[in-house]
């Protein structure tokens, strides 16, 4: 959570009496203000903006960049910053904006930055992610402290002088020899002008050496004529300019490769070398944009503009992602998972869970079919029919909140449950797997959740002790990295290979223990709780092929050359499982056959 008192509140005029000029206004345009010990050039900038549409990749390319600098031996960070006057993600319902992504400090922030760790493969903190409304929260309650000394408060310098500081706060906190700042939304939205404002003055601030522009943009391709079009990048190009910023290099996003010609025409109307404008087609795996990238020599053009050595030749790097690519270049036997939940029309708001089943497909070597279910046509009254599980191997049950379609998840976690189905539950997935137990093997017919059922006398799952004093919604969950004891000799240890993991939360309601005997005799284990052995944390059925709950968000912490243990386990047992339902279809044959 952005607190003022957390950021350097060294400001230019801080040796001024605020008693003795009250009155006045301090005859100075400058709002600068560095971390201690600040030093200009230490730390290189690259802004990353986006241009005629939203939702172009620039992510993806920003967490590319942020993975191939790594790998030429540059310290990198990463700062996404959105727009949006919310103080942090936390309240936005991941249907809008897709997944809320949660760091280890428990900073609730976008997706980006799960892109991010996943390819820097580094923890981030709430210092790589920045908002209007965390900007404006810390201007706010400097001016009722009364710290600008009588001044109106502006857009420029204060709010950008603001921001200028909270990226200086990150570079230092390295220091990084490179800060990769990605600007969402397009240019030209009013929501990001302060920011691209900002951006300007820091071209200006830390040196033409020390700041690189890149823009991403998309090209379409117009079917009728069979070409890819350039005029809304060359009006987006010129919408950054009109802010003042001169792109250094254009990366397209199109359909398909670049010709020679469409890269001549950006480079005549943008003022940009044809070497600077990077092509950047559709793929079929994240995993192959740094290599896309490469191709094109974007860290040497980035090396040579911000005037350093690469520390590493290219020739003595190590391959980007090489066990995606081989995994690519073959083939592998399929298998389908369902993912059960309410915002399954928006694939974004599950995207950590989509890529930590890649990280896990990769290492186990299967291919991956997802099938979405809207759990909210679904209840205990009507549940699904058998057909629905035809083909599924595997059933994810992932996190959400509130009442409307958690019943429905209810059905499928019996189903797998029964049928020997392998099933993990994360978050409310494992909080209804207790319920589902509870009620059907425990004989607690009215088990419910408090979340849905606030009057129950049966509470199973309710409200964590610390969450029934507090009021409001940001930032008000048991959030971020906590240590996870794992028992020795249950699945989870199996997976884990180690009695301590550290796993990342965003939850109000828990176990109540009060149940713990009672189910625990009727075969479900917890096989993992916090060390103090308070809170249960993954729950498991022993005598069944594959049945896992956490109550922490796996999914947050797979990164691509470390699928989460759970994950990798749980996608194992899904291909086993499709495995010996097809042994089992070839005996019918064959016996069919004879
Ligand atoms: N709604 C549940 C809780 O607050 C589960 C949260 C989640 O799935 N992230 O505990």
């Amino acid at each position: 959570m952005a607190d003022a008192a957390d950021y350097n509140d060294d400001l230019f005029f801080d040796d001024v009496d605020l008693d003795a000029h009250s009155s006045r206004t301090v005859d100075t345009e400058a709002i600068e203000f560095f971390p201690t010990d600040y030093r200009i050039g230490r730390t290189k900038y690259i802004f990353v903006t986006g241009g005629v549409m939203s939702g172009v990749g620039k992510g993806v390319f920003s967490a590319s960049l942020g993975h191939l600098l790594k790998h030429y031996g540059f310290t990198v960070s990463q700062v996404k910053i959105d727009g949006y006057l919310n103080q942090d993600a936390g309240t936005i319902n991941p249907y809008r904006h897709g997944e809320v992504f949660v760091l280890e400090d428990g900073t609730e922030c976008d997706m980006d930055l799960g892109t991010y760790e996943r390819f820097l493969d580094d923890d981030l903190n709430k210092n790589n992610y920045i908002t209007s409304g965390k900007v404006y929260r810390i201007i706010l309650d400097k001016e009722r402290r009364g710290e600008y000394l009588g001044r109106d408060v502006q857009v420029v310098p204060h709010v950008t002088g603001e921001i200028k500081n909270l990226m200086r706060t990150k570079a230092h906190e390295g220091p990084y020899d490179i800060l990769v700042v990605e600007i969402g939304g397009t240019v030209g939205d009013i929501e990001n002008i302060h920011f691209i404002e900002a951006a300007r003055e820091m071209l200006y601030d830390e040196g033409r050496d020390n700041v690189l522009s890149v823009h991403v943009t998309q090209v379409p391709y117009n079917e009728a004529a069979g070409e890819l079009k350039t005029k809304p990048t060359q009006h987006s190009v010129k919408a950054l300019l009109q802010l003042g910023i001169q792109p250094d290099i254009v990366v397209c996003r199109s359909a398909i490769p670049l010709s020679t010609s469409v890269r001549q025409k950006i480079s005549l109307y943008c003022n940009i070398a044809e070497d600077r404008v990077i092509s950047s087609p559709d793929t079929d795996s994240i995993y192959r944009v740094p290599t896309l990238l490469d191709r094109q020599k974007t860290v040497q053009i980035v090396a040579d503009k911000l005037n350093v050595n690469l520390p590493q030749r290219p020739d003595q790097k190590p391959k980007v992602f090489d066990i995606y690519l081989k995994y690519l270049s073959k083939s592998h036997p399929e298998i389908r998972i369902a993912i059960t939940g309410k915002y399954t029309a928006l694939h974004d708001s599950y995207v950590s869970i989509l890529n930590a089943l890649d990280h896990s497909k990769v290492s186990v070597g299967a291919e991956i079919d997802i099938e979405w279910i809207d759990t909210t046509e679904f209840s205990g009254d009507r549940p699904p029919d058998a057909g629905v599980f035809e083909g599924i191997s595997g059933i994810i049950v992932p996190g959400g909140f509130g009442e409307r379609g958690a019943e429905g998840k209810i059905p499928f976690i019996q189903y797998a449950r029964e049928n020997g189905l392998p099933f993990l539950g994360l978050c409310y997935g494992f909080q209804l797997a207790v319920i589902e137990f509870a009620r059907n093997q425990c004989g607690l017919r009215d088990a419910a959740h408090a979340e849905f059922d606030a009057e129950t006398e049966t509470p199973v799952i309710y409200l964590l002790p610390d969450q029934r004093k507090l009021a409001g919604m940001g930032g008000t969950m048991r959030l971020g990295g906590h240590e996870v004891k794992v028992r020795t000799g249950t699945m989870a240890h199996g997976c884990y290979g180690s009695e301590l993991a550290m796993e990342r939360f965003r939850h109000r309601y828990e176990f109540n223990n009060q149940y713990r005997e009672l189910i625990e005799h009727k075969g479900m284990v917890f096989s993992g709780m916090t060390p103090d052995e308070e809170i249960m944390q993954i729950l498991e059925i022993p005598t069944h092929p594959f049945f896992v709950g956490t109550q922490f968000h796996p999914e947050l912490t797979s990164r691509p050359y470390r699928p989460q243990p759970l994950f990798r386990g749980f996608v194992q047992a899904a291909l086993n499982n499709a495995n010996s339902v097809e042994d089992q279809r070839l005996a019918v044959q064959a016996g069919q056959a004879e």
